[in-house]
């Protein structure tokens, strides 16, 4: 029997051990021989599937969703990501970096377009084509979803992938905001830490993004 025929690719979530991307089951593997101890799987969505908001990252960082098991979790990235969050109501709670922490998210989901952890962040086209259906089906399972905010143009160009539109549709860039199917995108910079430390990101301009979005949804 074929490896997605174990699969479920009706569900938004994928399973625990999913199978279909070889490469990323192998350094899934190493890391498990490496730290056993670490989550080690697709990194389920985290959020409110009824929410109005999505953020779609590319795919979890190794030392983030990878150890916790919770997107933006461990990492650098997820300081600036759930304090903005808090900032604009979409989050309560105490991020501390942890999946057990207080952190809620309110109107709004998080998910990655490549739910394994790929060696050197960098997933390729197949493993973003073969994980694609979880996208659309998480897509699909948000009744209310109106505005997705992408971090980063590889995010925003899965995305136009999973809605089956053009990788033009929609400007590139900071701030782009445009229609995608039944959906307002706006793309943001990556909240990473080479972008906040570089100062291409500031908190602030991170934070005018989710102010937009705030006026897009109320
Ligand atoms: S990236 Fe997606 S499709 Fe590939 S192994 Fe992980 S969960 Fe499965």
């Amino acid at each position: 029997m074929h490896a997605d025929q174990l699969v479920d690719l009706t569900s938004p979530e994928p399973p625990r051990d999913c199978p279909l991307c070889p490469r990323l089951v192998a350094y899934r593997r190493v890391n498990q021989a490496e730290h056993p101890d670490w989550y080690n799987g697709p990194a389920p969505s985290f959020g409110d599937w009824n929410g109005r908001l999505m953020v779609a990252g590319l795919a979890p960082g190794r030392t983030g969703a990878n150890r916790t098991g919770r997107p933006f979790t461990g990492d650098h990235a997820g300081w600036l990501l759930y304090e903005t969050l808090k900032k604009t109501g979409f989050a309560t709670g105490d991020y501390e970096a942890r999946p057990d922490d207080t952190l809620r998210l309110t109107d709004c989901m998080i998910t990655n377009a490549v739910r394994c952890a790929p060696p050197l962040n960098k997933p390729e086209t197949s493993e973003e084509k073969t994980c694609r259906p979880f996208f659309v089906n998480t897509l699909a399972a948000m009744p209310n979803l109106k505005v997705i905010v992408t971090l980063g143009d590889v995010s925003r160009r899965s995305l136009l992938r999973a809605l089956n539109l053009k990788g033009s549709t929609g400007a590139p860039g900071h701030g782009s905001e445009f229609d995608a199917g039944p959906y307002r995108v706006i793309n943001s910079y990556h909240c990473s830490r080479l972008n906040t430390n570089t100062g291409r990101l500031t908190p602030a301009m991170f934070e005018d993004i989710f102010k937009r979005v705030r006026e897009l949804i109320d």
